[in-house]
């Protein structure tokens, strides 16, 4: 079978969070049994040298709303299932989808012509494809066009990364992108309160939809997580299915990521202490031995910024250090940029660093994940495999993964599920008992190490969803 895998964004190619992860981890896995043709844009960003990203030769043409646009097509030269789509308005760009000054106004264009040269690509080159999957609004006008303007016969499947981007634009996109009116400005398709909605429209058009978790596959059809298309998934629930996404332990293996300072498993488990010292070292934190909490993520409402902020008050008087990596928001990234002064047990440094989020990883005893909603969350999931122990709100995949370790029965600790601390409701009083919790968890050593260790052993590789995303394509 062959799959056309298109996204936005890969890792380690461009990424602004789980879904370049994913877009890398789940090909990978599947490649072991399928081909599987990932697509992405060629961005600025892509350091074509570093990835050996060559030009193959091949150029085409398509003409929307009177104007040309030329695509060139690119491949990676170390593998040749990793196709590049080059268009300058697509790619010519500081950030993927947003700079300083916001979101793009003209992602409707620049994802719409993706869209169509992901087509083009697939026929111009013959792939012959069997299934195409989707990831999220960016790649969602594909299902429209494969259905209203190409008649493909190829599947397609569409996974839902997070409902609360769903890539609405003015109507006027319509004309942009050559879309027919009377058979696309409608309820049933791309029509969404007089705008056009793309995710929408992904929905209406898949043969199939996924989303990331099971619990996220039930929470999306109510009217709390729903993002206003609550009604148009129980609509299309038919064909709506939860597969928990893996993470790629070639990625995030403690054992031999090159990012952090000291290599160790299992067996070398003493290693983990190092690379908190040496963390703690590099921010200037003398006090070694205090419980290190850390939080790494967007600065967005989602991710229960607002809780974590209120949090520091108490953290200051708390025998335990905080560091906090992240961007996002404008308002976030300020408060974040003026609030370490006044905690002098909270490291906080905003942007987007790869290298330094591994080490914390490595570095932490416990990763804080206060999501309002999280469709699946991977840094619990990449947190467990370095020893660390997550504390998670209960929520979509967090309710998926991580079980709280006073929920179990320590003689059955075998089970393949992971062991944190979860609080059931979203407020900083739940919040903080939580993290009573893990101050008390963190003075019984013995039991501490028991969980962590347990949670390098749990295996949230791909093995098991990439079988059942391999089923889905066949059925
Ligand atoms: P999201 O909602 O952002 O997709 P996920 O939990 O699914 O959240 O995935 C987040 C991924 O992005 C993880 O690999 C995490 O380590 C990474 N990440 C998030 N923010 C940062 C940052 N500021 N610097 C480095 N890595 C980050």
């Amino acid at each position: 079978m062959k799959i056309l895998f298109c996204s936005s964004e890969i890792y380690p190619y461009a990424k602004t969070g789980g879904l370049a992860d994913v877009a890398q981890s789940l090909p990978e896995a599947l490649r072991k049994k399928e081909k599987v043709y990932t697509l992405l844009p060629l961005y600025q960003t892509i350091d074509r040298k570093k990835f050996q990203i060559e030009y193959t030769d091949f150029s085409f043409e398509y003409v929307l709303d009177g104007i040309t646009h030329q695509f060139d097509i690119f491949i990676n030269k170390t593998n040749k299932y990793d196709l590049f789509i080059y268009n300058p308005i697509l790619c010519d760009r500081t950030g993927l989808y947003f700079d300083d000054f916001g979101d793009f106004g003209d992602n409707d264009l620049r994802f719409g012509l993706f869209s169509y040269a992901c087509i083009e690509t697939m026929l111009q080159l013959n792939l012959e494809i069997d299934v195409i999957h989707l990831n999220d609004w960016q790649t969602s006008l594909i299902a429209l066009l494969a259905k209203t303007k190409y008649n493909l016969s190829q599947k397609i499947v569409l996974t839902i990364h997070n409902l609360a981007y769903q890539g609405v634009f003015h109507k006027d996109t319509m004309k942009k992108l050559n879309i027919d009116w009377k058979e696309c400005f409608r309820p049933e398709s791309l029509e969404y309160h007089d705008q056009v909605n793309f995710l929408k429209a992904g929905i209406y058009y898949s043969d199939n939809v996924t989303t990331v978790s099971p619990t996220y596959a039930d929470e999306i059809q109510t009217a709390l997580f729903g993002h206003d298309l609550d009604d148009v998934l129980i609509a299309n629930n038919y064909k709506l299915q939860g597969i928990l996404n893996g993470i790629s332990y070639d990625v995030f293996d403690p054992k031999k990521d090159e990012m952090i300072y000291n290599n160790y498993g299992l067996k070398t488990y003493e290693n983990k202490n190092i690379n908190k010292q040496k963390l703690l070292k590099e921010i200037g934190f003398v006090e070694c031995d205090k419980p290190l909490f850390v939080f790494i993520g967007r600065f967005t409402h989602q991710k229960g910024i607002d809780l974590l902020i209120e949090s520091f008050n108490f953290f200051k008087d708390f025998d335990a250090n905080v560091i906090v990596l992240g961007s996002g928001e404008d308002h976030y990234n300020t408060v974040f940029n003026n609030i370490s002064v006044s905690y002098p047990n909270v490291y906080i440094k905003v942007g987007y660093d790869e290298s330094f989020a591994r080490k914390m990883y490595a570095g932490a005893d416990f990763l804080i994940m206060p999501s309002l909603f999280e469709p699946c969350g991977l840094n619990q999931m990449i947190c467990m495999k370095y020893g660390t122990v997550p504390i998670v709100a209960k929520t979509g995949g967090l309710r998926d993964t991580v079980i709280d370790f006073t929920d179990i029965e320590y003689s059955n600790l075998k089970n393949h599920m992971g062991v944190g601390i979860t609080y059931e409701e979203n407020n900083i009083f739940w919040f903080m008992h939580a993290i009573a919790k893990a101050l008390s968890l963190y003075g019984n050593h013995k039991k501490f190490v028991q969980i962590s260790k347990h949670n390098m052993k749990v295996d949230y590789s791909w093995k098991q969803s990439s079988k059942e995303y391999i089923e889905l394509y066949k059925s």
